[in-house]
Parts: structure tokens; sequence; C-alpha cells
């Protein structure tokens, strides 16, 4: 029985994208580790995280990939997106302009990713209610608009994470199931 559960039935692949400083690195933290790291960027070099879930009596091991700083430079390859089953595509809901960009990250994940790849629009640091520079409506309007899933979180108060990432899993393996 110990053997059988350690067996993993299917692995996706899931990328993280949107501007510098959305929450990226932290909302993977959450999700993988159920951890928050005020003084991060030591992720340099580190590729993806995985956690394991069971989805209807199937092991899923999520492969979560983190763009490690390349989004900077606008760097982000091809082989990033290869094989992605599912995209978190995240902006700041403090920060207007990572949500302007939003529209571009589309682009670049239909110009580089397959095309049944599952896409959710996270609206982080939810927590941050205060200082909202968009709102709900307007994210709602774009995410239908493009077919996106949506939802906002925090990665820092763990609101909202664990659902954002059981959904698109769910979707993904409605897809490929
Ligand atoms: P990345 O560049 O997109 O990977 O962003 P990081 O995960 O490194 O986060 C950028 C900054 O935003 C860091 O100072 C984090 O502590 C902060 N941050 C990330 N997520 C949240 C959140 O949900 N709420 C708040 N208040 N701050 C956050």
């Amino acid at each position: 029985e110990a053997e059988r559960a350690a067996e993993i039935d299917y692995v996706f692949k899931i990328v993280v994208v949107g501007d510098s400083a959305v929450g990226k690195t932290q909302l993977l933290g959450r999700f993988t580790k159920d951890e928050f790291c005020f003084d991060s960027k030591s992720t340099i070099g580190v590729e993806f995280q995985t956690r394991t879930i069971t989805l209807n009596h199937k092991r899923i091991k999520a492969q979560i990939w983190d763009t490690a700083g390349q989004e900077r430079y606008r760097a982000v390859t091809s082989a990033y997106y290869r094989g992605a089953l599912g995209a978190m595509l995240v902006y700041d809901i403090t920060n207007r302009q990572t949500f302007d960009h939003v529209a571009r990250w589309v682009e670049e994940l239909r110009a580089h990713a397959d095309n049944s790849i599952v896409v959710m629009l996270i609206g982080n640091k939810a927590d941050l209610a205060g200082r909202r520079a968009v709102s709900t409506e307007d994210a709602v309007e774009f995410a239908e608009e493009q077919g996106l899933f949506f939802s906002e979180a925090s990665a820092l108060s763990g609101e909202n994470v664990e659902s954002a990432f059981l959904s698109i899993l769910e979707e993904i393996y409605g897809v490929v199931s």
C-alpha cells in the first residue's frame, strides 16, 4: 500500500507568468510549502517546485515553474512554456501597470504555449485592499473576454491560493483525462 501511495498517475506542468514583483514566487511558495518569505530573492536558478495532490483517486504531481526573474529582461524562453498544461498569469491589484500588461502575457502564452493550455488570471496582494488600483469588475471582464479563469488571492494571507491552484489542476485534469 505504501508503494501504491507513492505512485504518480499524472505530472502537470504549470508555469507562473506576469510582471516582476507581482508575487509569483510567493504564490508558488504558499501553494507548495505553505510559506511566505519576507526577504526572498533567492529564486535565481530555482526552476520549479512540486506538490502532489489526490484528485478523483489519482495522484497528481503539480510541477510549478517559476521564471526566476527572467521576465525582468523579457527573456522568458519557449523552453519555459514547453509542455505546460496550465498557466497562472499574475498581476498585482495595487499596481495598475501590471494589469495593463496582462494582455501582453496572454499574447506571449498564445505564441509559445500549447493551444489547450488552461490559463488562470490571478489578482495577487488582495490583502492590500486599501491600495487597490484594479477593480474586480475590470479583471472579471477581461478574463471573460479572453476565456481565462479568474481569482483574486493573497500569497501573504494565503487567501484563495489553495483554491486557485486546485481549480487549475481540476481543469487540466478535465482536459487530459
Ligand atoms: P515575483 O517577482 O513576481 O516573483 O514577486 P515576489 O514573489 O518576489 O514578490 C514581490 C514582492 O511582493 C515581495 O516584496 C513580496 O514580499 C511581496 N508580496 C508577494 N505576494 C504578496 C501578497 O500577497 N501580499 C503582499 N502584501 N505582498 C506580497
